[in-house]
């Protein structure tokens, strides 16, 4: 798929472990070992770099939220997910494997939100563009027209499911069974755990806006659709 390509990991390239075999620990005994998590890295997760400078989504999204909501949230997210994979057997999966393991098994919820956060966070970046949002054309358009009838009514059902999230989650535009569809999800739920692929992803927690928009919500899910949506990375997506 081609957000493979984003997803944290590159085992060649990423990290050595420090210390000796993890293999003592395991997730499905309990918690790994702080003292051992903290002497090693992951050899799989990393952040990911930023598509683009942070200051290059205002005025609609700031260089001050995007410092928190990148440099902050995400890399906790990272951090997290490092601590509680590091000495068990999820060390050596894939991002998605651990995301699609940890979602069926509630004793590993901690794990799973903050991986699945990791993923959701990075195609969330890659859902962005400076000089984004709009009508696409390509393929994508294509679908739209055929899935939602046009594309106005995209925006109607992407910006419903955005807007009535409620507290914290996303809001998706996924292929499923050849048709586009408009999803919503909670806290850190992603569609890597369904059979959808997931083309351009919204953030609506309020970390995402408050800075910029505080409570009006839907004024940044407008921003978001008209001035910022990559339909690249959609259109790239669908094609995968
Ligand atoms: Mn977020």
């Amino acid at each position: 798929m081609a957000y493979d390509r984003l997803l944290l990991f590159n085992r060649r390239e990423f990290v050595t472990m420090i210390g000796t075999s993890a293999a003592a620990f395991s997730l499905a005994a309990g918690e790994p070992s702080r003292a051992l998590a903290a002497t090693q890295v992951s050899p799989t997760l990393s952040l990911p770099p930023l598509p683009y400078a942070q200051n290059a989504l205002a005025p609609y999204i700031s260089e001050n939220t995007i410092s928190f909501h990148y440099g902050k949230h995400h890399q906790a997210y990272v951090k997290n997910t490092i601590d509680k994979i590091t000495g068990s057997e999820l060390e050596k999966a894939s991002l998605e494997e651990i995301i699609k393991i940890t979602a069926k098994n509630s004793t590993l919820s901690a794990v799973f939100n903050n991986a699945a956060q990791v993923f959701n966070h990075t195609f969330y970046w890659n859902s962005m563009k400076p000089g984004g949002g709009g009508e696409p054309k390509g393929k994508i358009g294509k679908m739209i027209n055929e899935s939602f009838g046009n594309y106005s009514a995209f925006v109607t059902a992407f910006s419903n499911a955005a807007a009535t999230q409620f507290g914290s989650g996303w809001a998706w535009l996924v292929l499923e069974n050849d048709s586009l569809k408009v999803v919503k999800t909670s806290n850190a739920d992603t569609p890597v755990t369904t059979q959808a692929k997931p083309l351009i992803a919204i953030d609506v927690w309020e970390h995402a806006y408050y800075l910029d928009y505080q409570n009006r919500r839907a004024d940044y899910i407008k921003a978001f659709v008209e001035k910022l949506i990559n339909w690249d990375f959609a259109e790239k997506n669908l094609l995968a």
